[in-house]
């Protein structure tokens, strides 16, 4: 095997054009790894690779089979994929779109802190709630309802707000920037089947959010007094207060890292080897599809012979080839395209004379993909024999089966036509000569003057004139003995 990275891999790397196609690639890897991780839907994603890594492997080893599979699975998994994953495509276009706010407040300590105590003092006393902390996404689209509001964050606030006997308490409280800004907002409902119908439309709805966007919910349950957070579509329970405490921070860093902020939260080094990381996986694909494109195999195929525009008076005679066998050369990719279905050998009869002649079939004769040449062709000649059609006149013989019966005998028998115009090739005056008869008359049925239809047998060389054989007409008259 030769050496994979050659000079010449190296110089195509290195063209202004592979650099922007390699560095894009990569960009577009990396957004598409933050985005599932902060998605949560590695699950199927994991799926997908696992598809894609078998199929590479089968592509280096040419495993026929599972590459058949793929190659036709894989115009009808685009679609699919793309149904599958529509809002996480949405989302992934709506966070390239939007420019990236500016973050002036922070959910301090302070934030936190304030928000754990009311949240379990909450869960003590069974006072249901939930708190939106909103992540990247842009939520305003799923919210409704609810009354506006600029309050700093306290604990009697908060207290306040979900007392049972507050007009506000129900449906969600928003927070931004570590200020509530809305209260008594509605929340759109969790379509999907992830939590168990155990719980009611406050966590539906908690759960909703945090499928439809990136936001985390945090819920406080009437029912049972515990607190749990919904986010990237997942319930998670929460321990106590330093365990919200932490959820929070964490969300907040997230979010804060999302996609390329180096100043806060996330470690430099982290989202420094991801970017790595996407421009290895991005160059690596890259001089892949380079070697591919560039990896020159042979390949034979067999495909059909089509002789066509053959001259309206000569007939091809004798055995032709119906096939020849092709050697060709070419990338791998286009190789793959030629095949007995696609590609066919075209022999133009339009100069062909009567007699026996000799075709060479060339590179002309085939349409080949571009890139795919032709080493050789097995055979190199075909040897037609053709010959000059002309139209004879033929006697139409009755065939008649059997005997009449005893007391009966023949008087006359009249066929209408009695000859026939018919087209034949030249070297075969002798066959022709040999006539065309109908289709068997039995002659024990037969007890009186009869008249038949008949259909009329020919030898194939012998061809009717106007394209089909006509019905004849044979009047049988007997007399008796
Ligand atoms: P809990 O465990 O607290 O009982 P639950 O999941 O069983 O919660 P329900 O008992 O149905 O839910 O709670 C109803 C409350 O949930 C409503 O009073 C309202 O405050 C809140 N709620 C219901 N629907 C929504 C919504 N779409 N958006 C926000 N809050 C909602
Ligand atoms: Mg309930």
């Amino acid at each position: 095997m030769e050496p994979i990275i050659s000079t010449a891999l190296l110089t195509q790397l290195l063209t202004w054009r592979a650099v922007i196609d390699i560095v894009l690639v990569a960009a577009g890897l990396y957004v598409f790894y933050r985005t599932l991780l902060g998605l949560g839907t590695w699950k199927m994603v994991s799926g997908i690779l696992i598809a894609i890594v078998i199929f590479l492997f089968a592509n280096l080893l040419d495993l026929r089979g599972i590459e058949w599979v793929f190659s036709n699975i894989s115009q009808v998994a685009v679609i699919a994929i793309i149904i599958i994953f529509q809002p996480e495509i949405r989302k992934l276009l709506e966070r390239t779109a939007t420019i990236r706010r500016a973050k002036t407040g922070k959910y301090s300590d302070e934030f936190s802190q304030m928000l754990s105590e009311a949240v379990f003092a909450m869960a003590d006393r069974r006072q249901g709630a939930i708190i939106v902390l909103p992540g990247n996404d842009p939520i305003n689209e799923w919210l409704s309802g609810g009354y506006p509001l600029d309050a700093k964050v306290s604990v009697p606030l908060i207290l306040s707000i979900f007392d049972p006997n507050s007009p506000g308490h129900d449906g969600a409280m928003i927070t931004e920037k570590g200020r509530f800004t809305r209260f008594g907002v509605r929340l759109p409902l969790s379509q999907s089947a992830k939590l168990s119908d155990d719980y009611g439309t406050r966590h539906h709805a908690a759960m909703g959010l945090a499928e439809k966007s990136d936001a985390m919910a945090i819920v406080v349950s009437e029912e049972r007094g515990k607190v749990s957070v919904f986010i990237n579509g997942r319930m998670e329970p929460v321990t106590g207060r330093e365990d919200l405490v932490r959820w929070i921070s964490g969300h907040w860093q997230n979010t804060l890292s999302y996609p390329m902020d180096l100043q806060k939260g996330k470690p430099r080094w982290l989202v420094f080897s991801q970017m790595t990381a996407s421009l290895a996986v991005a160059v690596l694909f890259y001089s892949s599809l380079i070697i591919a494109q560039g990896e020159v195999l042979e390949k034979v195929v067999t495909v059909p012979v089509e002789y066509t525009a053959s001259p309206a008076h000569l007939v091809l005679a004798g055995e032709k080839a119906k096939d020849v066998r092709l050697h060709l050369s070419g990338p791998k990719s286009d190789l793959n395209s030629v095949s007995p279905d696609q590609v066919n050998v075209k022999i133009d009869l339009s100069k062909a004379v009567a007699g026996k002649q000799t075709f060479l079939i060339t590179q002309d004769n085939i349409r080949l993909p571009r890139g795919v040449s032709l080493l050789d062709v097995v055979p190199q000649r075909i040897e037609l024999e053709l010959t000059e059609i002309l139209v004879h006149e033929i006697t139409i013989r009755p065939q008649l089966v059997g005997r009449l019966p005893a007391n009966l005998a023949i008087r006359s028998i009249e066929v209408t036509p009695e000859k026939l115009k018919v087209l034949s090739p030249v070297t075969q005056k002798k066959e022709v000569a040999a006539s065309i008869i109908t289709t068997p008359i039995y002659l024990e049925s037969i007890t009186d003057d009869t008249q038949l239809f008949c259909k009329i047998i020919a030898p194939p060389s012998i061809q009717p004139i106007d394209k089909r054989w006509p019905d004849v007409q044979v009047t049988i008259r007997v007399k008796r003995n």
